[in-house]
């Protein structure tokens, strides 16, 4: 896990990264978190990307086996509930505002971008509308940050300590099915692909 400052980003980290998405990673500030192999599970995207759009997701999951695992929780309903836990638990509610201003607090050590001010990620801090950005700022920022981020990490079938990279990259044409489909939190369905 790492946060804001980063270290400089590699050429190879930007070719795994690109090999893991199946197109040409863009505008990478950072490595936020790797798998236990090395390979990068979570990328820090500019808040605003160099062709001038704003980007809000800062912390995003680029790793195939990840987003996989993310995506078959969003499809199963946990973020139904998630949503009501959100409802019923002040102390959670409290935690999830605090991993949002965490979150922008990070953003804004490598830059910012009046459009997306105050905007952070996956539904913060009052709604749970994408695991993967939420499972990327945990992942990023390391357990007990960002309490509905853990909470996907747990359920999750994939773990940072297993290294499933071995032929994981959305490269090869029969995993299309594997794609990945996060979106960026904002209040439209775009895909905010960085
Ligand atoms: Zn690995």
């Amino acid at each position: 896990m790492t946060r804001p400052p980063f270290d400089l980003v590699t050429d190879r980290d930007i070719a795994l990264v690109s090999a893991q998405l199946g197109r040409p990673a863009r505008d990478v500030v950072g490595i936020a978190a790797r798998c236990v192999c090395g390979a990068p599970t979570v990328v820090a995207t500019a808040p605003r990307l160099s062709d001038g759009t704003p980007f809000p997701t800062f912390y995003y999951l680029t790793h195939p086996a990840a987003t996989a695992a993310i995506s078959y929780l969003e499809a199963t309903q946990v973020m139904n509930e998630f949503n009501a836990l959100l409802a019923e638990d002040d102390d959670l509610r409290e935690s999830y505002r605090q991993a949002h201003e965490s979150f922008l607090f990070d953003r804004e050590q490598v830059g910012t971008a009046l459009e997306i001010a105050g905007i952070s990620s996956g539904g913060m801090p009052v709604r749970v509308k994408c695991l993967h950005a939420l499972a990327a700022h945990s992942l990023a920022a390391g357990t007990g940050v960002n309490p509905i981020g853990d909470l996907a990490l747990a359920r999750a079938a994939w773990s940072p300590t297993v290294c499933e990279c071995q032929g994981s990259t959305n490269e090869k044409p029969d995993e299309g099915s594997r794609g990945n489909t996060q979106t960026d939190g904002r209040a439209t369905d775009d895909t905010g692909h960085p």
